[in-house]
């Protein structure tokens, strides 16, 4: 079974007999100059040129005014919600369909996550879903929205730009500011994914990006937040370098502050791969077009951007018929050596979050049972 497909990705990326990865890195530019350069001026760590250089490549790239490095996307996403202002106690409505990371910075938040469905051609949160949703459950109170059944504030709401393919956020940021309430983005699979001619992560008050191993860029582990209020980037800045007040030698902290710095090493590696990024977006675009003409003389589908938007083509994806196919496509693939993974399992069936507020999540189960990702590396 699915031998046509095997063979084609293994001609695909010209690797006729070992293992293909799901993706794989590509350092083909100043990495090591980069690196050495950095080891050269002892500045490893927290303080250091390219941790600056890389802030402004992110607001080059994304247009957002500001940019705040962090040491992973997860925290980039906590320090998020701190920032926006999100207490113990409150509620964060999100996607059941995301990467772990999305529900944990929630959690570490001590808030509560609130699962509501995606849209099926999107698989990101769906405007509709959210509306109606908000109509059901939420009131009104001094201005802000709370859940009438938990009474608990809803803070913020973080839809996520799946694999890199756009979510109807303008919709979504409409009915937050309805609701006020804050928009923040997980653009981590996102960057180089455009609404328009609008940067993912650029739509809420703040977006954040990941930049670990096995995203579109990596610099082995890093994150960034962006936002064009400068009070929040400030704020953000600050309590992720631990709080300190400027002064020349003393220890002064002004509030409880964190370690999420990105250390100048991982900058020096981030902004060599940043300088790559239209080389690695044009390479993407063409596996995935590629992958597009294979797959419209089979009967497996493959996502496609919406029109309007531009995705990324982090990590392409196939739409098998049901589950059982799902899991034959996985064994046949994966027992060949062509790395291939389903998409997630839905957070609200994990034991951590079973017990979190769900809507009915009929899309979220339907491409629970057949999306799985196949190989989407660079090819040199
Ligand atoms: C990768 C990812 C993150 C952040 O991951 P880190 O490994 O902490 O950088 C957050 N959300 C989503 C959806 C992701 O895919």
């Amino acid at each position: 079974m699915y031998n046509d497909v095997i063979s084609f990705i293994r001609q695909t990326f010209n690797t006729p007999e070992e293992f293909v990865p799901l993706h794989a890195p590509y350092f083909g530019g100043n990495e090591k100059k980069y690196l050495n350069e950095t080891i050269d001026s002892t500045f490893v760590s927290s303080v250091g040129a390219f941790v600056n250089r890389f802030e402004e490549m992110m607001t080059e790239i994304t247009g957002a005014k500001y940019a705040i490095a962090t040491t992973n996307g997860t925290v980039a996403l906590q320090l998020a919600l701190i920032t926006a202002g999100v207490k113990a106690g409150d509620e964060v409505i999100t996607q059941p369909l995301t990467f772990i990371a999305t529900a944990n910075a929630i959690a570490h938040s001590n808030a509560t996550p609130v699962f509501v469905d995606v849209d099926r051609d999107t698989m990101g949160l769906s405007p509709d879903a959210l509306e109606a949703f908000l109509k059901e459950h939420a009131e009104m109170k001094n201005g802000e929205a709370y859940n009438k059944g938990t009474g608990k504030r809803i803070a913020a709401c973080i839809p996520m730009h799946t694999f890199g393919f756009p979510c109807r956020i303008e919709q979504i940021a409409e009915i937050c500011a309805r609701y006020n309430i804050t928009l923040i983005e997980d653009a981590a699979e996102s960057l180089g994914s455009y609404v328009g001619d609008k940067h993912t992560g650029t739509f809420g008050k703040l977006g954040t990006f990941s930049f670990n191993g096995n995203k579109t860029v990596t610099c082995g582990g890093g994150g960034a937040i962006v936002t064009n209020d400068e009070a929040m980037a400030k704020h953000a800045k600050h309590i992720s370098t631990t709080a300190k007040v400027p002064h020349p030698w003393e220890f002064v902290h002004d509030e409880v502050g964190f370690n999420f710095r990105m250390p100048n090493l991982n900058a020096a590696l981030a902004c060599a791969q940043l300088e790559q990024l239209d080389t690695i977006l044009t390479n993407k675009r063409e596996l995935a077009s590629k992958y597009k003409d294979f797959f419209s003389n089979t009967d497996i589908g493959f996502v496609t951007e919406m029109e309007g938007t531009t995705a990324n083509y982090w990590l392409n994806c196939v739409v098998l018929n049901n589950r059982d196919e799902r899991e034959a496509f996985l064994e046949a693939t994966n027992g060949s050596k062509v790395m291939t993974r389903p998409i997630w399992r839905l957070m609200n069936k994990l034991e951590m979050y079973k017990h979190c507020q769900c809507d009915a999540l009929t899309n979220s189960e339907w491409l629970e049972d057949r999306i799985v990702n196949i190989p989407s590396s660079f090819r040199p």
